[in-house]
């Protein structure tokens, strides 16, 4: 991936870029049905914002920003690109937490999400909506899934799927997958959709479901914002839980980790199963959340330094009204029998429904206030097949992460089931039937990122010397090929297909390098 060391204000840079492509913009803006000018921004500020990304790693400089008030906006901006004599590239951003400059727009435009949002608040109108029934929620894709959470659990149901943080835009998250320790038993988000409206790369609002407009449905969803703008989503709620028990469990052997892991996710018991490393060099609690209790801090690092890595399993049970605590605990008691984590490292917490679904945010906060969460963050995300795993932690978390020893960030390990997705959408995983996600979730200082990039390169690279068929979410590569590899033959056919149909003109979402790729 193109990485440029971002040197701002560079006030020359931007106005030479300015001037190259706000013509060819304004000219194709004037061709639009409906004024849209008075929305367009291209002062410094508006500009820095939507060049960097959470991962503040890659810096691309859009040529202006646009802050639409309604969807009509969004569809007049796309036609007025599409019916341009030279396009030019137009980029959604939800929240801008992308690690990759995925949401960016190099000298193209931005589209401001959130202007959308705000603008949805003020009228009171468009943004979420509960259905009577309780059935499902519409909400624009430029919400956030915390604001989704609080308005539906106001009416006693709430989605089922979520993602570890919830200060992500729907739209931003439909677009890759959203998973989280629901999604062995729920599906990722995007197996939760019911219906969408959005805008084409042709700047046409479709409305689409598995019934209607099915293959602009299925591209969408996991499609890397490459066909349309998500404009609404409609996502199916269930009741929302009274409680929640949440337990850790440690272990120092992965294959018992891992066992225990598969075994409870091959049962409808549980609602949410996650799993992270222990290792020395990182603190014991981490932003992810603060769960053991000081007092045992020194004996859980103990037996790090024993073990060099422990594995920690983190489940939930959710809990209603009816329920008793009693036979709820009776039931995890027979749960958790017989299995291999290290005797008298149990804990567990009961929360309500709202702090466990948010448990990232108080960490998030303590880091702003530290000013360390716009640190860099070259993240790695991987899906990995069940039958490499094992492989997998030998030679890259007992191998090349020992070898480094500069991880401290949290690293995600956690299995998902394969039938709760549908290959018809566009989101790429490996051909098992139950495979993992492993995350490395680094933070990094400003002058030391690459070494984590290259840590990063090395696990890659160890992969395909050894034939582990991993499949990265969140995907970033640079090269078309890559891509390719990426989808699979045929799904790399049907992904171009797709594209050929509903953005022949390659507009949308030019940040994730795959059609217009150009750097
Ligand atoms: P952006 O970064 O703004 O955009 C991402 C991509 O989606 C871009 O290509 C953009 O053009 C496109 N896009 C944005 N909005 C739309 C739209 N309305 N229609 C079409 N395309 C659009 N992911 C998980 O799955 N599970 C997790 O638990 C998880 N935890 C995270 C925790 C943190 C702290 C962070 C920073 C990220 C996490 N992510 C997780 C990753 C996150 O889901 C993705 O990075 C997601 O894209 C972020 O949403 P966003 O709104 O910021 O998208």
């Amino acid at each position: 991936m193109a990485q440029n060391t971002f040197q701002f204000p560079t006030y020359f840079k931007l106005l030479l870029m300015i001037i190259t492509t706000l013509g060819k913009i304004v000219t194709s803006l004037q061709l639009a049905e409906e004024n849209i000018s008075d929305k367009l921004r291209n002062d410094a500020k508006s500009l820095w914002k939507v060049s960097r990304d959470y991962g503040n790693i890659v810096h691309e400089v859009p040529a202006m920003v646009f802050h639409p008030a309604s969807v009509d906006d969004i569809a007049n901006l796309i036609k007025s690109s599409y019916s341009s004599p030279v396009p030019f590239a137009i980029a959604a951003r939800g929240q801008g937490h992308s690690t990759g400059g995925q949401a960016m727009a190099r000298d193209g435009m931005v589209v401001d999400m959130a202007a959308l949002r705000r603008e949805r608040k003020k009228k009171g109108v468009g943004g979420i909506s509960v259905d009577v029934c309780g059935e499902y929620v519409d909400v624009g894709g430029e919400q956030l899934w915390i604001d989704v959470l609080n308005e539906t659990v106001e009416n006693g149901v709430a989605p089922v799927s979520w993602t570890d943080y919830l200060y992500l835009s729907v739209g931003g998250t439909l677009s890759n997958a959203g998973i989280s320790g629901q999604s062995f038993r729920y599906g990722p988000q995007i197996s939760n959709v019911l219906e969408m409206d959005v805008v084409t790369g042709k700047g046409d609002l479709i409305t689409c479901s598995k019934q209607k407009n099915s293959e602009l449905f299925y591209a969408v969803l996991g499609g890397l914002g490459q066909f349309a703008v998500i404009t609404r989503a409609r996502i199916s709620l269930h009741p929302t839980p009274t409680k929640v028990k949440w337990m850790r469990l440690l272990y120092s052997d992965f294959s018992a980790f891992t066992r225990d892991q598969e075994r409870l996710i091959s049962i409808k018991a549980l609602d949410y199963l996650e799993g992270t490393l222990l290792m020395h060099q990182g603190p014991i609690n981490n932003w992810r959340s603060s769960f053991f209790p000081l007092s045992d801090h020194l004996r859980i690092a103990s037996l790090i330094t024993k073990h060099k890595i422990l594995y920690c399993l983190e489940l939930s049970k959710y809990y209603y009204h009816h329920q008793s605590q009693q036979n709820l605990n009776k039931e995890i008691e027979e749960l958790l029998e017989g299995m291999g984590n290290i005797p008298g490292f149990y804990y567990e917490k009961h929360v309500s429904y709202v702090e466990f679904l948010n448990r990232v945010r108080s960490g998030e906060l303590l880091l702003q206030s530290q000013g360390l969460w716009e640190v860099p963050h070259p993240w790695l995300n991987l899906f990995i097949p069940k039958s490499q795993i094992m492989q997998f932690n030998s030679g890259v978390f007992r191998g090349i992460i020992f070898k480094r020893n500069i991880t401290t960030g949290p690293v995600l390990v956690y299995p998902m089931n394969r039938s709760k997705w549908d290959d018809r959408m566009s989101a790429s995983i490996p051909d098992e039937d139950v495979f993992y996600t492993v995350g490395f979730l680094h933070s990094s200082g400003f002058d030391n990122w690459n070494e984590f990039d290259a840590q990063n390169k090395e696990i890659l690279k160890f992969c395909s010397d050894n034939g582990i068929k991993v499949k990265q979410y969140l995907a970033q590569h640079s090269t078309q090929e890559e891509w390719k590899n990426h989808f699979g033959d045929n799904k790399w056919k049907v992904f171009v297909e797709r594209k050929n149909q509903f953005d022949p003109r390659m507009i949308l979402s030019p940040g994730q390098k795959i059609f217009n790729n150009s750097s």
